[in-house]
C-alpha cells in the first residue's frame, strides 16, 4: 500500500516536472514568435517608406494610367514653367514635399507634372502652381 502511494507521488512529481519543462519550452517559443513579429513589423515599416511608396506607385498601372490622364487634362503643359513638355520626360512632382509630410504627400492633389529640369530647380522649395 505505502509502495503504491509513493509510485503515485513520484508519477505526479514526474507529471509536474514535465509541465515545467512544457511551460519552458512554450516560453521560449512565445518569445521567437515575438521576435518574427517585431522582425516583420519592421520589415513593413520599410516597405511603406515615403519615397519606396511612391515608386512603387508611379510604377502600377494606376500610377501610369493618372501620368497620361494628367498630361492630357494639362495638355503637356508643365505646371512649373507653362511651356510644353514631352511626355516622355514629365516628371512627377510634390508640391508638399515627403520630406515634410511623408507619406501624406502621395496624393495625386499634391502631384504635378514639371520639366525634369524645373523639378530639380524647386527641389523641396514649396511653390505657388497656377494650376
Ligand atoms: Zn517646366
Amino acid at each position: 500500500m505505502l509502495g503504491l502511494i509513493d509510485h503515485m507521488s513520484n508519477d505526479s512529481a514526474d507529471k509536474e516536472n514535465e509541465l515545467h519543462r512544457e511551460r519552458a519550452i512554450l516560453r521560449k517559443k512565445g518569445q521567437d514568435v515575438l521576435e518574427n513579429v517585431e522582425a516583420a513589423l519592421k520589415k513593413g515599416k520599410t516597405a511603406t517608406d515615403p519615397r519606396q511608396q511612391f515608386k512603387n506607385w508611379l510604377r502600377s498601372s494606376e500610377g501610369q494610367a493618372w501620368e497620361k490622364a494628367e498630361f492630357q487634362r494639362r495638355k503637356g503643359i508643365c505646371a512649373y514653367c507653362n511651356t510644353l513638355m514631352r511626355e516622355a520626360d514629365a516628371v512627377v512632382h510634390h508640391v508638399e514635399p515627403i520630406k515634410k509630410l511623408g507619406c501624406n504627400a502621395n496624393r495625386v492633389e499634391n502631384y504635378r507634372l514639371l520639366h525634369p529640369n524645373c523639378n530639380l530647380s524647386i527641389g523641396t522649395k514649396i511653390v505657388d502652381f497656377l494650376f
